[in-house]
């Protein structure tokens, strides 16, 4: 975010989290695994302990960091989450166990845009959390929101991409494009006939999606 000192006032009031959480942070950022961004992650599991809900869906697991995370903050809920790197699975199921979690949390292993079949074979999801390639966005979104019960809500991560989504010029082409796929996404969710979305520009930007 913009906001950089405003950001680490946030970031340096929210309590330490329980040394299992700490070590994975440290391995993330040692490895260049992208994980959800601490502040992010609180705003995120402040509205899941609302929500309350019993199934979850989070397409792109990594090593596990954010449905731990999830598990740990609502003990109900069962979470499938949805990861094609064979490495960060295998990691993420190792963490899964180590912390007594898999019952709760199950990886599939697959790209989220074909493996619509065993995700449905769980059901209908109460939310369901998008945090994978952003460029896809649009299509896990309309992939999987079919899924999605009737007060269900989606939620999607680093729709502001480091604040990049305001930025006029944008050096590297590549980046560049990337950003205008996410605003390309957001204008499209914000006028979504079917959701009332809000923006919330905390960690790397969370939108939430509430069905109408
Ligand atoms: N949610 C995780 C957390 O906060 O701990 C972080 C997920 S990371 C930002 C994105 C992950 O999505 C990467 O590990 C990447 O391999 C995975 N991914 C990207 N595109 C995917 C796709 N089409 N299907 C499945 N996984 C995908």
């Amino acid at each position: 975010m913009k906001n950089d000192k405003l950001h680490a006032y946030i970031e340096n009031l929210i309590p330490e989290r329980p040394e299992f959480f700490i070590n994975i942070e440290a391995y993330a950022a040692d490895n260049n695994v992208p994980i959800m961004e601490v502040a992010g992650m609180e705003a995120m599991l402040q509205f899941l302990r609302i929500a309350q809900p019993k199934k979850i869906l989070e397409v792109g697991t990594a090593i596990g960091y954010s449905a731990l995370r999830m598990a740990h903050a609502i003990p109900e809920a069962t979470i499938t989450t949805i990861e094609r790197d064979h490495e960060r699975a295998a990691l993420a199921q190792q963490y899964i166990e180590q912390y007594g979690k898999k019952e709760q949390i199950k990886i599939i292993l697959g790209d989220a845009l074909e493996v619509e079949e065993a995700v449905a074979s769980e059901g209908t999801y109460d939310v369901i959390f998008i945090d994978a390639a952003k460029g896809q966005y649009k299509r896990f979104f309309e992939l999987y929101a079919g899924y999605l019960t009737d007060q269900g809500v989606i939620v999607t991560d680093n729709v502001l991409f480091k604040g990049l989504v305001a930025e006029e010029t944008i050096e590297s082409k590549r980046t560049a494009n990337l950003v205008k796929k996410i605003k390309l996404f957001n204008e499209w969710l914000m006028n979504h006939p079917d959701y009332h979305t809000v923006i919330l520009p905390v960690g790397d930007g969370v939108a939430i999606s509430k069905k109408r």
